[in-house]
């Protein structure tokens, strides 16, 4: 059991203990290492416990749960080329992947003076205050401030150098006592936190499996457990079927057609929340012309594919929606505000049409919420395809090195041919960029028509656009600036002295997007009057044939039907009956409200990944961290429903849901349990409804809590040979209580 005690310890080490290691504290070889370490002996941890019988942990480890072929798959992959040009030659390297220690990536420190990031191999100085917290300086700051600048005191502070190292954890087989890294061994030390659980190594599991002395336990807990909604179904399905249909063109040309299997999509975050404008911002508006604030739902929407029997986080995407109660001009507009992606999607091949198969499944998640969103109610859709800077991460941690950020030309193709897809259904009617769409000269110009989304470009240009005019109004050259000829130039004949600002706001901002117009699109669902700028109702719109996206409504079309064009022609405009649907009037779904702390939003992702060390950077990391994050969020997701008809089924834990598919196949007891979380309450409840005496209608409390955890997997279950109790007899029935 040394092993055991040793891997505690680790544990702990690498989870906080002693977080600021240097380098020059760390032994040479982790052998010799271990030698230094406390060895509890076997009756003190006893005492400790207070408990006489060795619990049998499993499942901290995904292996435990790999048949004999997942587990040869997963020892094959990490010997490939990835590790196999640095393999070490010593002994000293881990038994899985051949390599010595490994170093994640440092964790940024800061200046707590000039904020500024301390560069790697930099002295720098720091001090711990009586809350705890870590106040680090760097040398310069250090040595600028005076004794009375600082809280703490000059000579609390100790002298660093910026070099110490996280290295990856590692974990000992208690079978072999072979040493193997824990992002190797798919070890989940969160499990583990007394390290009383058994690690078998994989070599050992597969000796064990053909001895008939383990079997792979039942189902772990996957992305496909997590709760389902009717966008991530709508999306899911949508992929699936364009998934089958492209198979089914290639086959036509190939005998081999490889196919992309296990994918999962997920809806982990869907929260209501309040965007409050900024006051300097309203004050470019006269009459209350804007609204003081948004209501509007933040949404995450993620990828996984099992690769290797591990479901990896392949793509995310965080959106805005302003649905049909919200005010002019956000009502009905979605907002794509941040989408991430890692290179790990298999198999690499093309579609039919030539292009990636990975690129072909994230333009479907997006046409797919695009298509969710318009049956919904929703008329338009912002984007700003934006690359991120060199080393800058939206979404998820750490990108491999091998993964390229594109030249924003390339990503705005890319989203045109997504564009051009979703077209060509008829999802989307036709798209423009804020600066066309907003900044025309057909247009009635006001920042009062562009809608505002949290973190957008124009919204922040603008607040800043407003920031200038005040320094400068503080210098009365406002005048100057603000001529009767330079408001006519830009279209507006009708002045009002006090809508200068507005105008003025609009000419700076119509200027700064100009030149990188095309990369802020605007995508409608539905036509637009280019009049009223409302989207057109009605059965009848007008539309002329030789300009691109000019629709008028009914109301608004002159009665020569005709429109001047911009340079200066005479168009004729044709009528044209519209066939789309009746948009609905509320945009409201069903869906369950999904909170969830670590997704908030994407800075609280990046925080969180970074303190844990969850990286992306390559495939054995990216299939660990991933394991990791689920087990997270079937911690945290919480998810409840406003609508009055869900309620008796109450606000429900997640990870209820995911441990009532396991428990129902685990083969552990009361008394002999498992350590999948929530397997020894949902085993409880179970006990408790076969034994409750409350004959009650629809049972006591406990009872109907069961009732309710049963309904609702299967309300959400589509596996026809279910093992979940009476999850069949719901199906068919609708209810089933007894
Ligand atoms: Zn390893
Ligand atoms: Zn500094
Ligand atoms: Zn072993
Ligand atoms: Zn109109
Ligand atoms: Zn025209
Ligand atoms: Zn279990
Ligand atoms: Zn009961
Ligand atoms: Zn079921």
């Amino acid at each position: 059991m040394i092993g055991n005690t040793i891997k505690s310890f680790m544990c702990k080490r690498n989870y906080g203990i002693r977080s600021y290691i240097n380098e020059a504290d760390l032994p040479p070889s982790k052998r010799k290492r271990f030698e230094n370490l406390p060895v509890r002996s076997k009756k003190n941890k006893t005492e400790m416990n207070n408990d006489l019988t060795e619990p049998k942990l499993l499942g901290v480890s995904l292996m435990d749960y790999f048949s004999i072929e997942q587990l040869k798959n997963h020892i094959r992959n990490l010997r490939s080329t990835e590790t196999m040009s640095e393999r070490s030659v010593t002994n000293n390297v881990c038994q899985l992947c051949s390599m010595d220690s490994l170093d994640f990536v440092p964790t940024p420190i800061h200046c707590s003076s000039c904020y500024k990031c301390i560069k790697r191999n930099l002295i720098y100085y720091w001090a711990v205050d009586e809350s705890d917290r870590r106040h680090c300086y760097c040398n310069n700051c250090f040595r600028k401030c005076s004794d009375d600048d600082n809280v703490l005191g000059k000579n609390k502070f100790q002298k660093a150098k910026n070099n110490y190292r996280n290295e990856e954890p590692w974990v000992q087989c208690d079978k072999c006592e072979c040493w193997q890294h824990q992002v190797c061994g798919l070890y989940n030390a969160n499990e583990d936190l007394e390290g009383q659980a058994k690690y078998i190594c994989p070599f050992c599991r597969l000796k064990e499996i053909e001895a008939g002395e383990h079997k792979p336990l039942p189902v772990s807990i996957g992305a496909q457990h997590l709760p389902r909604t009717m966008l991530s179904d709508h999306i899911e399905q949508r992929l699936f079927r364009r998934l089958e249909l492209d198979r089914n063109e290639r086959a036509k040309y190939d005998d081999e057609v490889p196919a992309a299997a296990d994918l999962t999509v997920r809806v982990v975050l869907s929260v209501n929340r309040n965007l409050k404008l900024n006051q300097q911002f309203l004050d470019i508006f006269q009459n209350d012309e804007y609204p003081p604030e948004f209501q509007y739902k933040s949404k995450l929407i993620l990828l996984f594919q099992k690769i290797g029997g591990v479901d990896v986080c392949l793509f995310g995407m965080y959106v805005q929606e302003f649905g049909s109660e919200c005010a002019s001009p956000n009502r009905r507009c979605v907002y794509i505000s941040y989408l991430d992606s890692i290179n790990y999607f298999t198999p690499d091949v093309r579609t039919v049409k030539g292009e990636t198969l990975r690129t072909f499944v994230y333009h479907e998640i997006l046409i797919g919420y695009m298509d969710y969103c318009k049956k919904r109610g929703f008329t338009a859709c912002y984007l700003w395809a934006c690359p991120s800077l060199k080393g800058e991460d939206y979404i998820f941690y750490c990108h491999p090195k091998s993964q390229k950020t594109p030249k924003p030309e390339k990503l705005r193709l890319w989203y045109k041919s997504m564009l051009r897809k979703a077209s060509e259904e008829g999802i989307v009617v036709n798209h423009t960029n804020l600066y066309d769409q907003f900044f025309g000269p057909s247009t009635r110009n006001s920042a009062a028509h562009l809608p505002y989304f949290n973190g957008d470009y124009w919204s922040g240009a603008a607040e800043e656009i407003i920031r200038n005019i005040e320094k400068e109004n503080r210098a009365d050259k406002a005048k100057k600036l603000m001529t009767k000829s330079s408001l006519k130039a830009i279209g507006n004949d009708n002045v009002y002295a006090d809508a200068t600002k507005d105008i003025l706001v609009m000419q700076k901002l119509g200027q700064t997007i100009l030149p990188v117009k095309k990369e802020f699109i605007v995508v409608n669902l539905r036509f637009v009057c280019i009049n009223c700028q409302q989207v057109i109702v009605s059965e009848r719109r007008w539309s002329c044939k030789q300009c691109k996206s000019f629709h008028i409504c009914n109301k608004c079309v002159a009665l020569q039907k005709t429109h001047r064009s911009s340079s200066g022609d005479e168009h004729l405009l044709s009528e044209i009956v519209m066939e789309e649907d009746d948009i609905p009037v509320s945009t409201e779904d069903q869906d369950a409200i999904i909170e969830n702390d670590i997704f908030e939003n994407r800075h609280s992702v990046l925080s969180f990944c970074e303190k844990n060390h969850y990286q992306f950077d390559s495939l054995r990391r990216a299939k660990h961290s991933s394991m990791m994050i689920l087990y997270h969020l079937y911690k945290n997701i919480h998810l409840s429903f406003e609508k009055e008809h869900f309620e008796g089924h109450g606000a429900l834990k997640v990870k209820l849901m995911g441990a009532l598919v396991h428990a129902s196949q685990c083969c552990a007891t009361l008394s002999n349990h498992c350590s999948f979380s929530g397997c020894i309450k949902v085993r409880q409840l179970f006990q408790h409804v076969s034994r409750c005496s409350h004959r009650v209608a629809g049972g006591c409390a406990l009872c109907r809590k069961i009732w309710s955890l049963l309904h609702w997997h299967s309300q959400t279950c589509r596996d026809t040979s279910c093992i979940v109790p009476r999850c069949k007899d719901i199906k068919k029935h609708g209810v089933a209580y007894s």
